[in-house]
């Protein structure tokens, strides 16, 4: 073995930087799929068990971190000889010679990349590797096929010209090889490839050596040695691609993993009727069914089926006739025209279906596998795990732990938890979505799909949705004030704001389709414009909240079903959790949706929002304009039954289970509108002067109010507040128990920096408890407890455990006070952020472990050392998200707590972490 110099340590490295396969023997395996990528393990590893693989040999990922650190000539030097070696065990294998010059048919090989993880389309290909103007007239010989032999010469060029020589279209033009074959088509009357004949692929060939020599600026190699190094290396440089790069990004794929290079004996689908390829699925990766299904073509190669260019037919009776029937073809018709696989070649069929059962056995998962038929002899090219919708997702792990194929463990991991999304709201048609008008790509706020009329205000959207239209409510922003147009609206826009948006929480909370921060989006106040394009008030356009791409006009949706799998999964989840799950919930609605989806209780009620729900607003824009604390007294007074009936209504639906009732936090100017229009509905509304008012509002306007006044800050300032909030809960906590219900109020106090925040806000709560309980003669168990948001507290969570009975901790404005980072306004820098490489997450999605996650750490530490049995918790929006939930789960949390749509995903989480 070569040796090469690693840089960093100045040792010498030998290494094993090739590893071969075929004829049922293989020096790698599936285990390896880290050193040999996932395709060269499992080409491997389909060899061991017996499976026809054509033979050849996996370049390891290592080899491609060294191409990238010292350049190509040294690593193709250092490997050199063990890369003769296994081709001439690749030619013993197959019974064929590579460069062969004695008139026998050559090995020719297929080059291609193959990563840890499958990067679709992102990487390079070369087939048909080793041919030129000799062994196109041996292999024209041998298979007395001249056409094939002619043709694959003929798309090795252009291949291996695009691929390695680097021959494309220049701007504005088409792909130079494109044209010459569209010149031939013309010229001939031809309307595709497959129509051309042995001298006008002669004639083609000939051009398209023409072309490389012009665009390349040299001939192409006739030396299939030359070709392979040419090609092995090209596969290296495409882990290096522009594409490459962006898709490794969204995939969070690191870029120190490297591609394998597999090259492997070509075998041919395209040498007449008595060859075929195809892909097909151990299962129905759409819905999941246990049913092999797949697609082929006769005398075609693999980029046949793919490219579209010919319709490919189903593998399986079944198929094909479900398929006939969905396109209205008669059974006549199919049989003759589009046979399945199963009718045209029975054996091989039997065959194949054997093997996909064998591999699916063997990996005790759903198989992707790729294969060829030539002249009459099956060959497999590629298995891998496929890829699932979330309804085939759920619905494959549950009828495999039922077949016995795989454990609860397994059924549980196997889970994508944020697929499961894709069960909880409604999804464009796919075939819709293919056709629609892509207008802009957003932050995916909140996933869904909606379709509607474009209004630009909450009234409009309250109106528009009352005359029985469907809408979709336009922001620059949103505020509290535009819940009831959320409501209203199938989905939401906004031109600015991040995933912590006000829109964007209170949206995934409602369970609706949102799109924040939308590229290119300039709303105004009766009309929008994307890129120059004006779209006015009853334009329709359609949102994908799930990838943030906006839709020009209707695209049609369907609303998947919950069926009884997705229950059986979360059966597990549950069965195997430690920590429980909670829901941010303001509504007894919201409670009810949760609950259904195994909410045990809820985790953050945000009284605020209900301040926002028909006239309220005025009871509490009444005790801001109060000029002394009688005044408030009496505005708080109308708030008092209001509040009482809301979280009778929520301790109800959350009947048994606790519910954590935060007191007001946000800054009051959100309650007041800024605009004058409004100011003086205001004062005619409350009896006024608009001078006065306008002073009022005036003087509420602060320069940072996140870190303003708000949270305990204006319960320690205006008591009276936090007295009314909590005669409120007590008293409907008290009038349930006297229902025989079973009520658990938690009553949380906001953004404490300090202990003594704390305990003047608890003195308050209890004082006001007795007095309610001496009133109505009755008790109830409640817990007074509090927010971890600010750094501060977690440093001194240990005092504040002391007083407080719970800590829930508010990682939106942890995140955003850690940080430095506002909430409202990062959406401007944290993409760019992001897609430079400073951040790998949007901070507030994802928790910041490294960060963020040391003070969350120590507040569950300082806290337990505090109060042995606190109870911890987390409401802030990362507790729905997976990785975040496992981190909660490390750290001793009791339960997380999420949106009522998240809930299902954060209990498989929750379950995934423990048995990690
Ligand atoms: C938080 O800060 O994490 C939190 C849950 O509170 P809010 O988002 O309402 O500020
Ligand atoms: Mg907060």
């Amino acid at each position: 073995m070569e040796t090469l110099k690693d840089e960093a340590t100045q040792t010498e490295m030998t290494t094993k930087r090739v590893y071969t396969f075929g004829d049922g023997k293989a020096e790698g395996k599936a285990e390896m799929k880290n050193l040999l990528g996932g395709k060269g393990a499992n080409l491997a590893e389909m060899n061991l068990i017996g499976v026809p693989v054509p033979a050849g040999f996996t370049i390891t990922t290592d080899v491609c971190t060294e191409y990238n650190t010292h350049g190509k000539d040294a690593v193709v030097a250092a490997m050199k000889s063990e890369v003769e070696e296994a081709v001439k065990a690749t030619e013993i294998a197959m019974n064929a010679k590579f460069d062969s010059t004695d008139g026998s048919f050559p090995l020719l090989l297929s080059v291609r990349s193959g990563a840890r993880v499958s990067m679709p389309g992102m990487m390079n290909t070369v087939l048909n590797l080793g041919m030129n103007d000799e062994t196109v007239k041996v292999i024209a010989e041998t298979s007395g096929n001249p056409e094939f032999a002619y043709d694959s010469y003929r798309r090795f060029i252009q291949m291996y010209g695009g691929v390695v020589m680097g021959v494309e279209a220049e701007e504005g033009e088409h792909c130079p090889f494109e044209l010459v074959l569209d010149k031939m088509k013309a010229a001939k009357g031809y309307s595709s490839d497959n129509e051309m004949k042995l001298e006008d692929l002669k004639i083609v060939i000939e051009e398209f050596k023409a072309v490389v020599r012009k665009s390349a600026g040299e001939d192409f190699p006739t030396n299939p040695w030359d070709q392979l190094w040419g090609s092995v290396c090209a596969v290296f440089d495409s882990w290096n691609t522009e594409r490459a790069i962006l898709y490794r990004r969204m995939e969070q794929i690191p870029g120190e993993w490297g591609t394998a290079v597999n090259v492997q004996a070509m075998v041919y689908g395209n040498m007449g009727e008595t060859s075929a390829t195809g892909v097909c699925f151990s299962r129905d990766a759409a819905t999941g069914e246990d049913q092999f299904n797949g697609e082929y073509l006769v005398n075609a190669q693999g980029e046949d089926v793919v490219a579209g260019v010919r319709t490919p037919l189903e593998i399986t009776v079944i198929g094909s006739k479900r398929w006939a029937e969905r396109g209205g073809t008669s059974e006549e018709v199919r049989a003759k025209d589009f046979p399945s696989l199963e009718e045209v070649m029975p054996s091989i069929y039997t065959e194949l279906d054997t093997v996909q059962q064998k591999l699916e056995d063997h990996y005790s998962d759903m198989q992707d596998m790729e294969f060829t038929i030539q002249d009459g002899k099956l060959w497999m090219l590629q298995t891998r795990s496929g890829k699932r919708t979330g309804a085939a997702m759920v619905k494959m792990a549950v009828d495999m732990f039922a077949q016995g194929m795989i454990d609860e463990k397994t059924a549980i991991l196997r889970q994508e938890p944020n697929k499961l999304d894709e069960l909880l709201h409604p999804v464009f048609d796919l075939a819709a979505l293919d056709a629609a008008k892509e207008l802009s790509k957003g932050l995916p706020a909140s996933p869904g799909a909606a379709t509607g009329q474009i209004v630009f205000s909450a009234d409009a959207a309250e109106q528009w949705a009352a005359d029985g239209k469907k809408v979709i409510l336009v922001r620059r922003e949103t505020s509290p004030e535009d819940l009831k147009g959320m409501y209203a609206a199938e989905g939401i826009l906004t031109e600015r704001g991040g995933m912590t948006s006000h829109a964007a929480v209170v949206a995934r909370g409602m369970g609706k389709c949102c799109i924040s921060s939308a590229s290119g989006v300039v709303v105004g106040a009766k009309s929008m414009t994307v890129g120059g394009v004006e779209y006015k008030e009853g334009d329709f356009l359609s949102l994908n909240g799930t990838t943030g791409i906006v839709y020009e006009g209707k695209v049609a949706t369907i609303t998947p079903t919950l069926d009884g799998d997705f229950g059986k999964v979360m059966d597990l989840a549950a069965k195997n959790t430690r920590m429980y799950v909670r829901t941010n919930a303001d509504s007894p609605a919201d409670a009810k949706t949760a609950a259904e989806f195994g909410a045990q209780g809820i985790g953050l009620c945000r009284t605020e929002h209900m301040f926002f729900e028909g006239d309220r607003i005025w009871a509490i824009r009444k005790m801001i304009l109060a000029d002394d604390l009688q005044g408030r007294k009496d505005a708080l007074a109308d708030l008092l039954p209001i509040q009482r009936e809301d979280f009778h209504g929520i301790l109800k639906a959350m009947d048994g289970f606790g519910v954590t009732v935060r007191l007001l936090d946000p800054p009051l100017h959100e309650f007041t509108p800024n605009d004058e229009a409004s100011q003086k509905e205001m004062a005619t509304r409350l009896g006024i002067e608009f001078d006065v008012v306008k002073a009022k509002v005036d003087a509420l306007h602060e320069f940072n109010p996140m870190l303003g006044h708000r949270g305990c800050r204006l319960g320690n300032t205006y008591p009276e507040i936090t007295e009314m909030q909590a005669r409120a809960i007590i008293e409907a906590a008290c009038d349930l128990k006297s229902e025989g219900f079973d009520p658990k109020p938690e009553i949380m106090v906001p953004l404490i920096g300090t202990m003594e925040e704390f305990v003047m806000q608890e003195g308050i709560i209890r004082e006001v408890a007795a007095t309610v309980f001496a009133e109505k003669g009755i008790k109830v168990d409640f817990l007074v407890g509090t927010m971890i948001e600010i750094p501060r507290a977690c440093l001194t969570a240990d005092k504040i455990a002391e007083h407080a009975e719970f800590f829930s901790f508010g990682t939106n404005d942890l995140t955003q006070m850690g940080f430095g980072y506002s909430r409202d306004d990062a959406g401007k820098f944290l993409p760019i952020y992001i897609e430079k490489g400073i951040l790998k997450n949007d901070p507030f999605q994802v928790l910041d472990q490294e960060g963020i996650g040391q003070l969350v750490e120590m507040g569950c530490t300082k806290g337990k050392a505090g109060r042995p049995d606190i109870k911890l918790g987390i409401c802030g929006e990362h507790g729905g998200e997976p990785t975040s939930v496992e981190f909660c789960h490390r750290v001793g949390m009791d339960y997380v707590s999420c949106s009522p749509f998240r809930v299902p995903i954060a209990r498989l989480a929750a379950a995934q972490a423990n048995l990690r």
